[in-house]
């Protein structure tokens, strides 16, 4: 390719919306343009990395057995309402009417459609088990948008249904997928960790996320050396003994003016955070009732976990308003659980802690040497935030924690679809038995961004070979030189022969302007093509090394066809 005739959309500034490195890069680099909030088109660079991505995990794919299919963005109302979706998915949904105010939404996730194609399509069990997948544009209204191809609400995902005969079946397709993610994201050269993950609005059984590691990425994932390792929401540990041998005293009422939040209250009685309950009311808008939760002091309530106990998604749970604590016979800033009448979940750690501090639901006063059940009671649920240092629940040695992007995540969803939307076969006694299920997504564009996150420099980005969007660009330092041109032509040339992806710097521009666009773009090697030229001697440099080196210009064609030659 010619860089003439290219469209070569590098910027020196990124607009102050881009905060982060693979953002900031993919606009600077012109691989990308914002139309609206988390909407991009993908320029020729930017697709051609792209399709490389994609690519590979296509290969892979394919090779564990899976079919490709296509499915359209839009889907029927019905069908989600199969499922029971349709009430139950948030705003995240992209609903719309059409001309005859037939309901649809454009497709966050594709399980109803999958589950319909096969209920309908296989007819034998002699057919299963069956995997298959699909690389489409999925839509989530996501409440922000950020971070370029990180989070949009228009993405690339791959997504993938197992159907199997039952749970034998489904936890051998389970880890063959396991093993092809595995696959595909050593493949494209990330450095990852997969952990234990919380099964969300998708539901079912069980499920791993594979975490690209960044400190920019959205989750925390807490891990041990063990080898356990859960994303934050899911993560536990062994419960913290503190204060458990205490004798019992007595519950007394004490004063407490304007002390509201529990380390007003832990100073003011001269305890320690862990001494004091924290009690926080929450609204549970799918049964309509307010929500005690109960959690120490130290600790942070895991909304993730309390969504799941409770059996609501996400969006069905805000805080209770000011208005609805005290209609519960509280007051705002001193709730306790004594003697409320409400549903109220109370974590572990705070039924062993004696004499603790709680809220006594009058104005400016706390209890103290407050007791577990004797005092009060609830449902005892696990419902806090794990923390750097807490004890594994696999070897009890401290837990470690580190940042990672999502970039895929596998389920195991049982029945969860085919059972109500009657995705079955036929068994031996001719009985209609629901296949057992798993789902497995890959957000294609989202490990774009990640791999930048991984290979980028104050210059910009430094692509792995497999995903580059060309593997070299000859610049002749100046093309208007006979020797020059005649060369750089030449290296050009037996290197499109040989089935390079080589770009060839026709540019009037100065060698320095040059060089600067592509060490932006991150093409993995550049052949500088100057003086030299009359003796056959060019430079060559490295984009993830930035080193260079003066070689024959047959030695680097070599050299580079070789490396393109073994690219896997
Ligand atoms: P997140 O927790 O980041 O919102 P998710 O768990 O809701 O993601 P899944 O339903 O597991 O996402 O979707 C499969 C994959 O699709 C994710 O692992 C992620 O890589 C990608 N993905 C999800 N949402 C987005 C988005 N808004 N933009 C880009 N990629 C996304
Ligand atoms: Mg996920």
């Amino acid at each position: 390719m010619k860089a003439s005739k290219m469209l070569i959309a590098t910027l020196k500034e990124a607009p102050n919306e881009a905060q982060i490195a693979s953002h900031v890069l993919l606009i600077r680099a012109g691989m990308i343009r914002k139309l609206v909030a988390g909407v991009y088109n993908y320029l020729p660079l930017g697709l051609r990395v792209l399709n490389k991505v994609e690519n590979i995990i296509r290969e892979e794919m394919d090779n564990s057995g899976a079919l490709e299919i296509l499915s359209s963005a839009i889907q029927p109302k019905e069908l989600w309402e199969e499922s029971g979706r349709w009430s139950k998915y948030g705003p995240e949904l992209m609903r719309f009417n059409d001309r005859h105010e037939r309901e649809f939404c454009l497709g966050p996730t594709h399980e109803e459609i999958f589950t319909d194609l096969v209920r309908t399509e296989i007819k034998s069990k002699k057919n299963l088990p069956m995997c298959i997948y699909q690389i489409q544009t999925k839509y989530r209204d996501e409440l922000r948008p950020r971070f370029g191809l990180m989070r949009g609400r228009e993405f690339i995902m791959k997504d993938a249904y197992s159907f199997d005969l039952d749970e034998k079946g489904l936890e051998v397709s389970y880890q063959t997928m396991h093993k092809t993610y595995e696959n595909i994201f050593n493949r494209l050269g990330l450095n990852y960790k997969i952990v234990l993950a919380d099964t969300g609005a998708i539901g079912g059984s069980g499920s791993h996320q594979f975490m690209a590691l960044s400190e920019v990425g959205e989750s925390d994932i807490i891990y041990c050396d063990c080898g356990y390792a859960a994303d934050i929401e899911k993560a536990v540990c062994i419960d913290d003994e503190y204060k458990t041998d205490e004798e019992e005293l007595e519950l007394t009422l004490k004063d407490t003016p304007h002390m509201k939040t529990i380390e007003e209250v832990s100073n003011f009685l001269n305890v320690s955070l862990k001494d004091v309950f924290k009690a926080v009311v929450y609204f549970d808008m799918a049964n309509n009732e307010p929500v005690l939760t109960i959690v120490r002091g130290d600790r942070n309530i895991n909304e993730i976990k309390l969504v799941n106990a409770l059996n609501i998604a996400e969006h069905e749970l805000r805080f209770a308003t000011d208005e609805e604590i005290v209609k519960l016979g509280s007051i705002p800033g001193f709730v306790g659980p004594k003697g409320l009448k409400v549903k109220t979940l109370i974590d572990p750690e705070v039924t062993k802690v004696k004499n603790g501090v709680i809220g006594a639901n009058s104005k400016d006063q706390h209890m103290i040497n407050a007791n577990y059940g004797r005092d009060f009671e609830g449902f005892v649920v696990d419902l806090k935030c794990v923390v750097e240092g807490d004890l594994c629940p696999v070897c009890h040695k401290p837990l470690k924690q580190e940042r990672g992007i999502e970039v895929g995540q596998i389920f195991k969803l049982g029945t969860k679809y085919s059972s109500p939307m009657n995705c079955t076969y036929q068994d031996e006694a001719g009985q209609n038995v629901p296949m057992v299920m798993g789902c497995y997504g890959i957000g294609v564009t989202r490990t774009v961004s990640s791999i930048i996150e991984q290979y980028h420099d104050e210059f910009g980005i430094k692509w792995p070979l497999n995903v580059a969007p060309y593997h070299v660009v000859v610049v002749p330092i100046n093309y208007n030189d006979e020797n020059m041109r005649k060369v750089a032509d030449d290296v050009y040339e037996q290197l499109k022969a040989n089935h390079v992806e080589v770009v060839l710097d026709d540019r009037d521009e100065r060698p320095g302007f040059k060089f600067k666009d592509w060490e932006l773009i991150g093409i993995p090697y550049m052949i500088v093509v100057g003086r030299g030229a009359v003796n056959g001697i060019c430079e060559f440099k490295e984009r993830q090394t930035m080193e260079k080196v003066e070689l024959e210009a047959s030695t680097i064609i070599e050299k580079v066809t070789e490396a393109v030659r073994n690219i896997k």
